[in-house]
């Protein structure tokens, strides 16, 4: 039986299986499927403290596992099919194999949320995307789209415009949710072009396989227009990989785990920290910090479990 089972290898799993594993408790972290998390993903992190020129996140990310695996975190690579938190020790099933935990740390994180079009789904890959820095190198010279109106849309068109002959923007509304330096970075862009009040109504053509073009509708005109690109990346936000813990653990209505004092569920033993729990902030660095609460919330109940124990 192990004393502390982390789930998620990002930011906030990792910085928990630092102090887990500093504090003695050879935390084990199951990495989950999206290895690394969304800083995985991601390009230039220039706004995590210590780095002054950036890093790339999965650099830090690196970083962040040696730093975890010296003191002698485990990781076993996989995904968790089903917990069960009914009663101590909690029961994981990883990988057809059962885990017994004292502790449970969730850093599950978030997904990317998809459009929910027809034919989406089976495009991904194929020209559908959720990760500019993944995809954006297979479409050299191409005209691409970008939907969503965050620092992320803006972050993956940037990046597109490394590649792309043109970046454009589709946004639903007027106003961009991104943060004020983003949108002029956008805009200072001449390859990123804007589309506003606008709703992707078809991506084209499941049929072949491939992307060839979008079906655009203004919602204000109600006009619907046709342009040729080659790919989309959807950036709309992400949601949190809780489905495992419907019903055992209290949530917000969009599936956000609730935690009250510090990194605490309200099933003792089991803390959460990183994305999966904040709908806020969602930075690497609130990440960071959440896990460092949750292994010293965990530690500090495993010391208090074995005080009353004698
Ligand atoms: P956000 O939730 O901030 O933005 C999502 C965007 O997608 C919004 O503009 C939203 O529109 C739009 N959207 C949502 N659902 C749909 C839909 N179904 N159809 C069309 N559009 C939709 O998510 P982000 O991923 O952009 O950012 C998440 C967090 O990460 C933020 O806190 C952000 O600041 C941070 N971040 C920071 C970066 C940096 O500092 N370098 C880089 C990337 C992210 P609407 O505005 O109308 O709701």
């Amino acid at each position: 039986m192990r004393d502390v089972v982390i789930i998620g290898s990002g930011c906030a799993g990792l910085t928990a299986a630092i102090y887990a594993a500093r504090a003695n408790l050879k935390p084990l972290v199951i990495e989950g499927v999206e290895t690394g998390g969304q800083l995985s993903l991601t390009t230039l992190v220039e706004n995590f403290p210590g780095f002054p020129e950036g890093i790339q996140g999965p650099e830090l990310i690196e970083h962040m596992k040696k730093q975890a695996a010296r003191f002698g975190a485990e990781f076993q690579a996989g995904d968790v099919a089903a917990a069960d938190l009914s009663k101590r020790p909690f029961t994981l099933t990883v990988e057809g194999k059962a885990e017994q935990t004292r502790i449970l740390i969730i850093a599950s994180g978030a997904s990317a949320r998809w459009l929910g079009l027809e034919g989406e789904r089976s495009l991904i890959g194929k020209g559908v995307s959720s990760c500019a820095t993944c995809d954006g190198a297979f479409f050299r010279e191409q005209r691409v789209a970008v939907v969503g109106g965050g620092d992320t849309a803006m972050e993956e068109a940037m990046f597109l415009t490394r590649f792309a002959s043109q970046v454009d923007v589709i946004h639903r509304r007027d106003q961009f949710r991104a943060s004020k330096i983003m949108v002029d970075r956008a805009h200072q862009n001449e390859k990123i072009h804007f589309v506003m009040n606008t709703v992707v109504e078809e991506i084209q053509d499941p049929s072949r396989g491939e992307v060839t073009g979008v079906k655009l509708r203004n919602v204000q005109t109600k006009e619907i227009t046709q342009e040729a690109v080659s790919a989309v990346f959807v950036a709309i936000g992400h949601v949190p990989n809780t489905s495992l813990f419907r019903g055992q653990l209290d949530m917000d209505a969009d599936g956000y785990l609730i935690t009250r004092q510090g990194a605490g569920t309200k099933v003792p033993g089991v803390f959460a920290c990183g994305d999966v729990q904040d709908r806020v902030f969602r930075q690497a660095v609130t990440a960071a910090g959440s896990g460092c609460m949750a292994a010293m919330e965990a530690e500090r109940f495993l010391e208090s479990e074995a005080h009353s124990a004698q």
